[in-house]
């Protein structure tokens, strides 16, 4: 049987960014996606900074961006918004699906073997096995997503729902996020337009039927829905090692989304670029940095601080995201947030916003959240007695 350098379960971003880093130093790849399309069915809402897509290695001028962002707004249960500048952030709207065929015109210009319809059923260190064929390979990489990272870890996964939309009633240049601990506990929905009269819009939570969050939005707006789908997404955090000894995990089925938005094109396209490159100095014999801690030497700080936000946020009722709001509407945060804005690294941007007063203020509004929450913890456990 014919031994490949690395076999890649998943053609999605992540598999084929990897699979061209491989390919470009002359070994032998082949990547297996059960689809009979790159790219589809499109699920991402290509948001991502022009920054990062340049890291990811394509130019700011290429065809499938789609729109360029200039403003975001949040707004809190009762319609607080904090408007934020986004100008400086260079954020756009990719086309998805028209990105990964991009990146797999890349790898197959470097070599990559790309078979579509092809879903591997079974994945092991020596190789994959198909419903009428097996492969063997020095590298096996599972980049097969969030279903894939499903079977690794159960929690922190969500359920996501999202409709394109043709209407006139949003603003082509701005991000809208709704947030809302009872229609969507633990996440919020948000709007994306990709044109003056196209947009997207999402929803997700725990527990909760997304499509019936977004039904509820439109209701008095005026909109065709053209496209409905439901995906995962994750915001559980990475798992603790991306690599078992010749098993690499890359992109979502590592967990490499943010934690507090599920953004995963540059994380997990880094992911992919990192697990690709350790590979090629595997193969070549050479010593390098581990990929686990090449990806957690750009990202991991980020990450913790994310995860910790989320856990914050978790425990706000809709009474505690409005007062949050108040105190930043009322601090210097929306001035700040264009001028110090990093799109790929929010939490520094958030943290860096803001000055030590309203820290303070901030970290007292916390304790008092904490402990409403402990004494109404109290007050069931008293109740049950
Ligand atoms: C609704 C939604 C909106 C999002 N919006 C954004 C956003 O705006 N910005 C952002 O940065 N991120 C966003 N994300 C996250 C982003 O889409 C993911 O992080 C990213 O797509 C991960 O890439 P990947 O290659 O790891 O996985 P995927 O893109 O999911 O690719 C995995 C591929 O593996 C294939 N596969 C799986 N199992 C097998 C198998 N057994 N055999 C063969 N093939 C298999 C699948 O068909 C798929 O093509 C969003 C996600 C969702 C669901």
């Amino acid at each position: 049987m014919d031994i490949y350098d690395a076999l890649i379960v998943g053609g999605g971003l992540a598999g084929l960014l990897c699979a061209r880093e491989i390919a470009k130093e002359g070994f032998r790849v082949r990547v297996f996606e059960e689809h009979l399309e790159i790219g589809r069915p499109e699920k991402c809402d290509g948001l991502i900074s022009l920054r990062a897509l340049k890291e990811l290695g394509f130019d700011k001028d290429e065809k499938f961006i789609r729109n360029r962002i200039k403003k975001a707004s949040l707004f809190s249960p009762k319609g607080y918004e904090l408007s934020l500048k986004a100008e400086n952030q260079e954020v756009i709207v990719l086309d998805r699906a028209l990105f990964d065929k991009e990146i797999a015109k890349q790898a197959s210009n470097h070599g990559v073997e790309i078979s579509l319809g092809s879903k591997v059923k079974h994945l092991k260190k020596e190789g994959l096995k198909l419903e009428n064929s097996d492969f063997q390979g020095r590298y096996i990489v599972d980049a097969g997503g969030c279903q894939s990272l499903l079977n690794y870890r159960k929690e922190g996964v969500l359920q996501a729902g999202k409709y394109e939309i043709s209407g006139d009633w949003f603003d082509k240049d701005r991000v809208e996020l709704y947030f809302n601990q009872e229609l969507t506990p633990g996440f919020f929905l948000w709007l994306i337009p990709l044109s003056e009269d196209y947009c997207k819009i999402g929803a997700a939570g725990y527990r909760i039927n997304p499509f019936k969050v977004i039904d509820r939005f439109l209701k008095n707006k005026k909109c065709t829905i053209v496209r409905k789908i439901a995906a995962p997404i994750n915001v559980g955090g990475t798992l603790t090692s991306f690599q078992k000894e010749n098993l690499f995990f890359v992109g979502d089925a590592a967990g490499q989304t943010k934690p507090t938005t599920a953004g995963g094109i540059y994380t997990g396209g880094m992911g992919g670029i990192f697990a690709g490159k350790s590979i090629v100095s595997n193969l070549k014999g050479e010593r390098s940095l581990s990929y686990t801690e090449l990806w957690k030497r750009k990202f991991s700080k980020e990450f913790d601080v994310m995860k910790m936000g989320r856990k914050l946020f978790e425990r706000f009722n809709n009474d505690a995201l409005d007062r949050l709001f108040k105190i930043l509407k009322d601090s210097s945060f929306e001035e700040k947030v264009p001028l110090e804005g990093d799109f790929d690294f929010h939490s520094k941007v958030f943290l860096s916003s803001l000055k030590i007063k309203e820290i303070t203020k901030l970290l007292f509004f916390l304790a008092e959240v904490e402990y409403k929450n402990l004494l109404k913890g109290l007050k069931k456990i008293s109740k049950s007695k």
